[in-house]
């Protein structure tokens, strides 16, 4: 089997103790998870709903499940009763359905924004503006059932470590605006979730404090 407890250990050897890794499962079979569970692992990351109920279902009930991917409203119910954190909301109207759902079965749900810093225009996320107009515009504040936790991204898929760590310190920047603006008195606004496989030792030098690594746990995914 493929060497996922060597590879974990060598990913958390480098990052910093306060950073937090989400291991990104999806495509990647349960005995790989347990793999990485019985090393203490104990917070995954997947991105289809159907995936991660089958493996919520088979799977510890004491994992951590975070959902990374896009999410459709149509599919907020499923996941809402045992999701740990939706970490990529890129619209009020996603926002809304969380709450609606959450509200149904009693539980409140953490959530991140996902914003859209990358050059590469098929990715999802709200703007900087967009997402200034989501606060300002207050609603958020009326969802007893959704804990805004801090933001998420992805920068480019690109060899440039410069433009890499030029949108970290975007996003950190942005990150203090909106902590300042509207979270300066409520601590659970404090994660910043940045860096994957091939840039997480940049994205924790500019202020991640939540890193979601798939491959170079678990290997390549086959698809
Ligand atoms: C798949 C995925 C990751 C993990 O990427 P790796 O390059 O395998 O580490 C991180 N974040 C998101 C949003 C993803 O979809």
């Amino acid at each position: 089997m493929y060497d996922v407890q060597g590879n974990l250990k060598t990913v958390l050897g480098r990052l910093p103790s306060d950073v937090r890794l989400v291991a990104i499962s999806k495509y990647h079979p349960a005995d790989y998870i347990m793999a990485a569970y019985e090393e203490g692992q104990r917070v995954f990351g997947e991105s289809h709903e159907q995936e991660i109920r089958e493996k919520h279902a088979s799977l510890p009930k004491d994992i951590e499940w975070h959902f990374i991917g896009h999410l459709q409203t149509n599919k907020v119910k499923y996941i809402v009763p045992y999701i740990s954190m939706i970490e990529a909301v890129d619209s009020l109207k996603l926002l809304r359905e969380i709450q609606k759902q959450a509200q149904k079965v009693d539980r409140v749900v953490k959530v991140l924004l996902e914003l859209h810093i990358a050059e590469e225009a098929t990715k999802y996320g709200l703007s900087l503006d967009d997402c200034r107009s989501l606060l300002a515009g207050g609603e958020w504040r009326e969802m007893p059932n959704v804990q805004i936790c801090g933001l998420m991204m992805m920068a480019s898929n690109t060899d440039d470590e410069a433009q890499i760590s030029r949108e970290f310190d975007t996003a950190a920047a942005f990150f203090d605006e909106v902590k300042q603006q509207y979270f300066a008195d409520e601590p659970h606004f404090c994660e910043r979730s940045w860096g994957m496989s091939n840039d997480f030792a940049i994205a924790v030098q500019h202020r991640s404090t939540m890193v979601r690594i798939g491959t170079m746990i678990f290997g390549p995914r086959v698809y």
